[in-house]
């Protein structure tokens, strides 16, 4: 068996993150989830837990893609040639790590044009494919060519890898969360690219004592025994792995009605964010956190609690209005909506 990871309900605060990994991992359509923040503040420990945390997902047997058995309008060309065929088995949820020196074959998949003559198999599936229906995680995506964000941004959005080279073409299903993990102080992204993804967080190294502790104790703990330290924590993990569950059922059901559209509109134009997907961006998020609070309808109070990882990194710099964009955001919020 793999060595135990550390469980994701074991995390000592990043609050924001852990939020908007969870909203994601309930809307995987959200957009990706940019984290900013200091080294060694957990960010990679805490994308690995959300891996441990998902259950298992149902797959084609064999498929290089891990087609979902349920929905046949997504699958590759090679499921749908077996249709009728196809096993279905149990597979983890994938969270794949995208090295920043990375090729673009080795992202998107290779196709070998030699053997193609042959009439053999000719692609040679890379990242992209491994990561649907999961996670691809970037350490440092601001380090990451402008081309190659824009490229995965683009095949997050539409679902679908497309590779061509000289008239041959092959498609494959490509549905993933993108998390890139950023320290600003080593580059910035374009903000072209920061608005395409869906919520942005910020993590820093907790300031208080009693969390420091906590942080340490926990940590020492899993690293003498992980084994050990899984099993204690089985019960608070089940429990949020079932919220996770059941809040993607709740989902669909989930009501917006005018007024959270209305108050969505109002807080957006309040800031001048442009464009719609800022507002549908928070539409959404806010309808996941409700589903995962169990909430039948959005509220006002589930904009205000993901407005700032929405919209914080979509504010065009106000000379006038120095004050962090997070700042901004709330004091819209407050001035909105009430304390
Ligand atoms: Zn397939």
């Amino acid at each position: 068996m793999a060595r135990p990871v550390f469980p994701f309900a074991a995390i000592v605060g990043q609050e924001d993150m852990k939020r908007a990994i969870l909203i994601a991992a309930v809307d995987q359509a959200i957009g990706g989830v940019l984290v900013f923040g200091d080294r060694g503040t957990g960010k990679s420990t805490t994308v690995r837990a959300l891996a441990a945390l998902l259950p298992p997902m149902k797959v084609n047997q064999g498929c290089r893609y891990a087609c979902d058995p349920a929905a046949p309008d997504t699958w590759c060309a090679d499921c749908q040639a077996a249709e009728g065929k196809l096993k279905t088995v149990s597979a983890p949820v994938p969270v794949v790590d995208l090295p920043l020196g990375a090729t673009e074959d080795r992202v998107v998949g290779a196709l070998d044009l030699e053997r193609a003559l042959t009439g053999s198999k000719v692609f040679e599936p890379g990242l992209l494919a491994r990561a649907n229906r999961g996670f691809l995680y970037i350490d440092e995506a601001n380090l990451l060519e402008d081309h190659l964000v824009d490229l995965l941004l683009d095949v997050a959005a539409s679902g679908e890898n497309v590779v061509e080279r000289e008239g041959l073409s092959i498609r494959h299903p490509a549905r993933f969360v993108l998390i890139g993990s950023g320290n600003p102080e080593e580059g910035e992204l374009r903000p072209q690219l920061l608005d395409r993804f869906g919520l942005s967080v910020e993590v820093r190294t907790p300031q208080d004592l009693p969390t420091r502790i906590d942080v340490i104790k926990r940590r020492d703990a899993f690293e003498r025994d992980p084994a050990g330290f899984a099993e204690a924590w089985k019960k608070p993990q089940d429990k949020l792995r079932r919220r996770i569950v059941d809040a993607k059922a709740r989902l669909p059901k989930t009501e917006t009605p005018d007024s959270a559209l209305e108050s969505a509109a109002r807080l957006c134009m309040k800031l001048g964010t442009d464009g719609l997907r800022g507002e549908l961006t928070l539409i959404r998020a806010a309808r996941a956190v409700a589903a995962f609070e169990g909430d039948p309808i959005v509220t006002d109070a589930h904009l205000k609690t993901v407005a700032p990882m929405v919209l914080g990194h979509r504010l065009r710099r106000n000379p006038l209005d120095e004050a962090a964009a997070g700042t901004r955001v709330n004091r819209a919020v407050t001035e909105l909506f009430g304390a």
